[in-house]
């Protein structure tokens, strides 16, 4: 069914894993979606962009996160890619009644058919939401950045800045990841 995925108790969110052929719901908790390019490796990198040695092994491919509240848990991250967004987008757009509102505050379904299928992100009804309960960028940033091995944003860094922070430790991780298909005889 619905659990939360790897702990990330130091900002607060942890991504919401929906098991194949299980189902959960939530209430979306900001109209911000946080979008980053991410390469596979068995497990996800996230992009280095400017001379980025993941990219010659493979294209990057760019994957959106949202922040949800469910019954179980305050906040948990939704990732999407941009055609779910879009569904998503266009769904809760059309079944506002011709009201213009924004995700935030839409109850959404959660399903994966199977394992290797992605998450399945459904309105379903429009219920509002406190705007206090969506989480600053700082917060959500550093969950996503968690999730990808990488430090939280310091109060105020903008993104540039946290970007040149992390440069090194971002390059180690995407080194390793190659290095681990290198030793399995993989070429880019
Ligand atoms: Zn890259």
């Amino acid at each position: 069914m619905i659990g939360n995925g790897r702990p990330v108790s130091e900002v607060g969110l942890r991504l919401v894993k929906v098991s194949a052929g299980g189902r959960g719901s939530g209430v979306i908790l900001s109209d911000d979606v946080l979008w980053v390019r991410q390469h596979w490796f068995r497990r996800a990198v996230l992009c280095a962009q400017e001379g980025c040695p993941a990219c010659v092994w493979n294209a990057s491919r760019e994957v959106g996160f949202l922040a949800i509240s469910t019954a179980s848990s305050a906040r948990l991250l939704v990732e999407l890619s941009p055609s779910a967004f879009e569904r998503l987008a266009g769904l809760a757009g059309l079944s506002s009644g011709g009201r213009c509102v924004g995700l935030a505050g839409w109850r959404v379904d959660l399903s994966r058919r199977g394992l290797r299928s992605p998450l399945v992100v459904e309105p379903t009804e429009f219920v509002g939401v406190d705007p206090k309960a969506a989480p600053s960028y700082q917060v959500m940033a550093s969950a996503v950045m968690r999730l990808y091995g990488l430090p939280a944003l310091r109060a105020g860094e903008d993104v540039v800045a946290y970007a040149a922070r992390v440069r090194d430790g971002q390059l180690a991780v995407i080194n390793a990841a190659i290095e681990s298909e290198r030793v399995r005889g993989n070429t880019p």
